[in-house]
């Protein structure tokens, strides 16, 4: 499809959005698959000054059903399949229900059939709200970042640069739409710059291999370049006409780093954002690109550590024009984490050294406390990850009756004891696992993170067990 012809989908969406009653200032709710279509209603809603709410097609109906009640849009679009289902729902919060399939049928495609090819947009200020993302919270409920017009441009417009992005580009674009990877890292950055997009449903390995040779750019999290480095036909003459792979969303283990630039010539790209912040650092396009950072601060981007001494683990923060404006009718939530003078609290755990490249530790949530001392769960894990076997390992605190909590490893691959014991010499007594277990893969969520979450709920009570030195659960 050529720009004009999205353009002219966009024009279709918006009057649909209009003659469906959609205002500015009104919120538009969506979960569907991906497809141009959809994507055309993200520039739709921008375009009638609405602000866009996309939801997690794996989100179940009570789960949909909250985020109306919490963010009453005046439209909400679904999958034929599930209206059935989220009718009650839709008109209990007071919001029509329109359709949208993959294929781009529904009634809200047949809507948009009969509608002009322009459009002209509402006008919108740069603090207008564009979208509010929920936050994929494994804690409590899910918070709704208010992102304005000026975040996502700002961060848009920083990034094309930075990454250099022209017209000539083709971008192969196998991220979801619904969170800010694949709906503004990747596609504001396409679109800004007047890329080609190679826009695929999802990622499939083989339909990947196919098209990256048409591909300049691909954006990722980091489970697709270990996936592709699993295949033996990823190789360098498939990728000869990239210029650019872009990780993020996870970490990259810096082995995948090495590695990949062993098989391909290419060193990956590493960048560090968040729903809040959009991006905040990235490694350089030219320069050193770091394995196991996540880079410098953006341009315009302010990045701190706030920590006991320079130099040391602490919080990270960050302030500038891709900071949120606060969680949608969560003043207090908002207050907790924003400050007043703008920096906005992470809940990352960091370092940066004096050249200024960040390296992420893990979450405040995952930091472990056993007898009173800290425990960064990546510095274990980078260990337990170098020791032969051990593909990769998840290190979590556990319920503990004398430490609080304990020391716990899940490893992908190599033997428990085996590994607990190679890496005793490395780590003071403390940081050492108390214990480990084998498992086949490690629970992720879409974006490649790992659900420490339902590790930790999993193993709860492991040092529970009466048999010393605890058990698996019964
Ligand atoms: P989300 O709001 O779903 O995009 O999740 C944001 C979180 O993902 C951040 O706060 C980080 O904990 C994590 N994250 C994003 N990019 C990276 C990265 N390159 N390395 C490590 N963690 C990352």
């Amino acid at each position: 499809m050529s720009g004009v012809a999205f353009h002219a989908m966009v024009a279709r969406a918006s009057g649909a959005l209009r003659t469906a009653g959609v205002i500015k200032g009104d919120r538009i709710a969506v979960q569907v698959a991906k497809s141009p279509q959809a994507l055309a209603i993200y520039g739709a809603s921008v375009a009638v000054g609405a602000v866009f709410l996309p939801l997690n097609t794996a989100y179940t109906p009570a789960e949909v059903a909250y985020f109306l009640g919490n963010a009453t849009p005046r439209l909400f679009l679904c999958d034929p399949a599930k209206a059935a289902v989220l009718a009650g729902p839709a008109t209990q919060h007071g919001c029509a229900l329109m359709t949208l399939d993959g294929d781009g049928g529904g009634t809200f495609a047949e809507a948009m059939a009969g509608q002009p090819l322009t459009f002209q947009p509402e006008e919108c200020g740069p603090d207008d709200l564009a979208a509010i993302l929920y936050t994929s919270g494994t804690t409590g409920r899910s918070k709704g970042a208010m992102l304005t017009h000026r975040n996502l441009l700002s961060n848009a417009e920083v990034l094309a640069a930075l990454w250099r992005f022209t017209p000539q580009d083709v971008l192969l674009h196998a991220l979801p739409i619904f969170h800010t990877h694949g709906l503004f890292v990747a596609s504001n950055v396409a679109l800004l710059s007047g890329a080609e997009m190679i826009f695929l449903s999802g990622f499939d390995l083989n339909t990947v291999l196919r098209l990256l040779p048409r591909a300049t750019v691909m954006m990722g999290v980091p489970t697709f370049y270990t996936r592709l480095l699993a295949d033996t036909r990823f190789d360098r003459a498939l990728v000869a006409g990239m210029r650019l792979f872009v990780s993020g969303s996870a970490p990259l283990l810096a082995e995948t780093h090495r590695e990949f630039e062993a098989r391909t010539g290419y060193r990956i790209l590493e960048r560090y954002g968040m729903t809040e912040t959009n991006m905040n650092t990235s490694n350089p396009y030219d320069g050193d690109r770091r394995a196991g950072t996540v880079g410098l601060p953006l341009p315009g981007v302010e990045v701190r550590i706030v920590a006991e001494a320079a130099g040391e683990v602490g919080v990270i923060e960050v302030r500038g024009p891709n900071v949120f404006a606060g969680y949608w009718q969560m003043p207090e939530k908002t207050a907790e984490e924003l400050r007043a003078d703008g920096w906005f609290i992470t809940g990352d755990l960091g370092v940066m050294d004096t050249d200024g490249y960040v390296q992420i530790v893990g979450r405040v949530k995952d930091l472990i406390i056993t007898g009173g001392y800290n425990v960064y769960p990546k510095e274990v894990e980078l260990l337990l990850d170098a020791v032969p076997g051990v593909i990769e390992s998840a290190v979590i605190g556990l319920p503990h009756g004398d430490f609080g909590e304990a020391v716990f490893a899940v490893l992908v691959g190599g033997d428990a004891a085996g590994a607990l014991a190679a890496i005793a010499g490395d780590l003071a007594r403390f940081k050492q696992p108390k214990a480990a277990v084998v498992v086949t893969d490690l629970p992720r969520n879409t974006m490649g993170k790992v659900q420490k979450n339902l590790l930790r709920e999993q193993y709860k009570d492991w040092f529970a067990m009466p048999k010393q030195g605890g058990g698996p659960p019964p």
